[in-house]
């Protein structure tokens, strides 16, 4: 079995999801007491949400860089940035080491593919819905055509993330919030819907909706530990 490094931390409520996933997939394929081999290094994230929002990048992709590094030092074999925003900065990172990353849009991508999915909704945080570092990576590598929610609609999810889900609160107004956002964007055509920021599966569920929902941090996931086991 490879090691799993997991740079994490953003928001820790979801790098605790990534942990449980990655034991379970491990424990399904294996059984037994077996269990993942992690490497992960949580970062402060207060610093880094102020650098996103005041636009200073560059400073949040040193960071990251610095902390793979520890990950590669540690003894993983690839390693996982479990924040779908952060990928924003992916090439920096992955620059910082000689690991390879695994990248979540590239996870995501090919689930939708082998659900023959064309057209798909993306919530997640305004840097991930507005920007092409995602998006684009979605329609370029993968054919998809990406839609996202209106600029009202989209700013309420992106406060939901920051000022609810990376504090751990679940409130059923704002799942309630996000249902109808789901439901006009199958409006709109959407086959199904990523739920592109890593927190989001702590709000909506499979069951809370008919349209298919892909998680991003569950999909990022299984992916590792499909990888990790590869050489086995
Ligand atoms: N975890 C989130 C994501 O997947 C948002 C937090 C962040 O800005 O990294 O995008």
């Amino acid at each position: 079995m490879q090691t799993i490094g997991l740079l994490g931390g953003m928001s820790w409520e979801s790098t605790a999801g990534y942990y449980r996933a990655i034991n379970q997939g491990i424990k399904k394929e294996l059984g037994g007491l077996h269990s993942a081999r992690i490497v992960m290094y949580s970062v402060d994230f207060a610093p880094i949400e102020k650098l996103q929002h005041q636009g200073d990048w560059q400073k949040t992709g040193e960071i990251l860089g610095n902390a793979a590094q520890g990950i590669e030092a540690g003894g993983a074999d690839f390693f996982l940035l479990c924040t779908n925003t952060m990928h924003k900065v992916a090439d920096m990172v992955e620059a910082a080491v000689h690991i390879p990353l695994l990248h979540i849009a590239d996870a995501t991508g090919k689930a939708l593919q082998y659900e023959k999915i064309q057209t798909v909704g993306l919530l997640g945080t305004a840097f991930t819905m507005e920007e092409h570092f995602y998006k684009g990576r979605l329609e370029e590598k993968f054919g998809l055509q990406v839609i996202v929610p209106g600029k009202a609609e989209r700013q309420l999810v992106h406060n939901i993330i920051y000022q609810e889900l990376c504090l751990g609160k679940v409130s059923p107004a704002s799942r309630d919030i996000y249902l109808r956002t789901v439901d006009n964007l199958a409006q709109r055509d959407a086959e199904a819907v990523i739920l592109g920021c890593t927190e989001i599966g702590m709000l909506l569920r499979k069951e809370d909706t008919s349209l298919p929902l892909f998680d991003t941090t569950l999909i990022h996931a299984a992916s590792a530990v499909k990888k990790a086991l590869v050489a086995d």
